[in-house]
């Protein structure tokens, strides 16, 4: 049985943060310019129709630069500096010094690392120990494994194959983890010896336009990789445009659906890393208190910005109440507040639009008979924050059951039988992520093969490494970033003769 011993503190006592002292980060080490312009052909050049928009602190609500807006003629100028630079300096770069220049971005960026952690958590609202324990250093993870391939592709793929690049590839990433899902899209892209024009999120262009000080200092050749801030419209345009390759896309489902249909117009190669509702399975056996860590762990971290959130919490019926009453009770210590502060575990929500559609899906789940329980400690008074929550009595035909939320919210449902348990897991459109907890080994496999997702954890949760493949099924989307699989879709393969 289950250890209870140690009972939870009733939740009155657990209410208050009293005695944690604030311990910021200082923010002495970035260097903010006033505005910043697009970066194409190995230059700085203003947005052809003169505007840029202001990128804005969530913590605070406060403007802390301008970014550049974009627009199709630019994406133009992108791609046409991309295919110069595929066809010249990047065509002429060895494989071997391809790899020393990924390896050297993965240098600059360990070196660089507490000045892109503090900018990250600065302009997204990510707490600053996760900026710093694991966006920055998994961004330079990616450079570091990717360096290693990009002069042993032909070796990736069997033998009696070339493995050549596709050419001109278009990236277009979400604000939930600006630089990782840079690092993601750019480290194999140019292993494999392709260039590229990357559209970052709206509200989160920062860490991508630092970044371009590190290509440089790497001695990437200018027009090998391009940035293009700016809206929805600009990276609609590099979707549907003629003179690209390849798309690569990490976003919304309903932007997915977009770009394929682009696409299918262009015939470019396409990888969609779309949304999820992923279904995190706490069989009666599991060690009860590292569960709820993993639950924990599952849907609180970054704010629940995760595509592969663990937000469907599907726990064993005999278990059910004391997994809750403990879950709750750790969510009530879970700090929220100054992303920059040390001790912080909840930073502020990305964007205004964001904390809006978050509180609109908790009051549509408490209209169709959910029960709402939140952390009761006040929240920052300015900056855009929601506090932890967790859903119970919530059914499967609930929309906090089947919708992403891309918040702190949980919803916690209930099984008697393992096949319950996958028949409850799979009744989403989604198939990115899974968890399961047991102390059973056999039914880890026998659970892990019946859940329709791309990734499954067992015994732990959100767990990321370049060597191993994250991707989805379904309405998640279909290619693989990571590992051997992630290069697939950025090389062609040409008999060897
Ligand atoms: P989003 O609205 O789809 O935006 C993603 C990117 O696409 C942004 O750069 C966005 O620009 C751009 N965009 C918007 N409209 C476009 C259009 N019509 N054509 C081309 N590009 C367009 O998604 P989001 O709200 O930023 O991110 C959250 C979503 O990403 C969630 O659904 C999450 O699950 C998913 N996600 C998936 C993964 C994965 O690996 N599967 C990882 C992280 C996030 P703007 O910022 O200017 O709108
Ligand atoms: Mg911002």
């Amino acid at each position: 049985m289950n250890d209870r011993s140690a009972e939870p503190e009733p939740l009155a006592a657990a209410q208050t943060f009293a005695g944690y002292a604030p311990a910021p980060e200082s923010t002495s080490i970035v260097t903010l310019a006033d505005r910043y312009d697009l970066w194409i052909g190995g230059e700085w050049r203003p947005p052809s129709e003169g505007r840029w928009f202001p990128t804005v602190n969530p913590a605070s609500g406060e403007p802390i630069a301008e970014i550049a807006e974009g627009s199709a003629p630019d994406i133009d100028a992108a791609v046409a500096a991309a295919r110069a630079a595929f066809d010249g300096p990047w065509a002429a770069t060895s494989p071997s010094q391809r790899s020393r220049i990924l390896f050297r971005i993965a240098r600059l960026l360990q070196e660089r690392a507490r000045e892109f952690a503090v900018l990250e958590s600065l302009d997204g609202g990510k707490p600053i120990r996760e900026s710093r324990d694991v966006d920055v250093p998994l961004a330079a993870a990616h450079f570091f494994y990717h360096a290693g391939w990009a002069d042993k592709l032909d070796w990736a793929f069997g033998g009696g194959v070339h493995a050549r690049p596709v050419g001109v590839v278009g990236q277009i990433i979400p604000w939930n983890f600006p630089l990782l899902m840079a690092a993601w899209k750019l480290a194999p892209a140019l292993a494999a010896g392709n260039t590229v024009v990357l559209k970052p999120a709206e509200t989160t262009s920062l860490t991508a336009l630092l970044l371009v000080e590190v290509l440089r200092e790497a001695g990437l050749p200018a027009g090998v990789v391009n940035i293009v801030t700016g809206g929805g419209d600009a990276g609609a345009a590099l979707a549907a445009h003629p003179g690209v390759d390849k798309i690569a896309f990490t976003g919304s489902t309903e932007v997915g659906r977009s770009i394929r249909r682009a696409t299918a117009a262009t015939g470019a190669r396409l990888t969609l890393e779309l949304g999820g509702k992923s279904a995190h399975v706490i069989y009666d056996d599991a060690p009860l208190d590292q569960a709820v860590e993993g639950a924990v762990q599952g849907i609180w971290f970054n704010q629940g910005h995760v595509c592969c959130a663990g937000s469907r919490l599907l726990v064993q019926e005999s278990i059910a109440d004391a997994f809750t009453e403990r879950l709750v009770a750790r969510m009530q210590r879970l700090r929220v507040g100054d992303p920059l502060d040390k001790n912080t575990d909840i930073g502020a929500i990305n964007s205004g639009a964001q904390l809006a559609r978050i509180t609109e899906l908790c009051e549509i789940a408490e209209s169709e008979g959910a029960r709402r329980v939140q952390t009761t400690a006040a929240l920052p008074d300015r900056g855009w924050f929601f506090p932890p929550t967790i859903f119970t009595g919530v059914d499967t035909s609930h929309r906090i059951a089947v919708e992403e939320v891309f918040g702190p919210v949980l919803a916690v449902m209930t099984f008697r039988t393992p096949q319950e348990a996958i028949a409850k897991a799979n009744s989403t459109p989604y198939g990115l992520a899974a968890g399961v907890w047991t102390s059973d080994g056999a039914r880890i496999l026998w659970t892990a093969e019946r859940l329709r997702a791309g990734v499954v954890w067992a015994n732990t949760y959100n767990q990321f490494d370049p060597a191993s493949p994250f991707g989805g099924m379904r309405a998640s989307g279909f290619g693989r970033e990571g590992g051997r699989q992630g290069l697939d879709a950025y090389v062609n393969l040409e008999a060897a003769s």
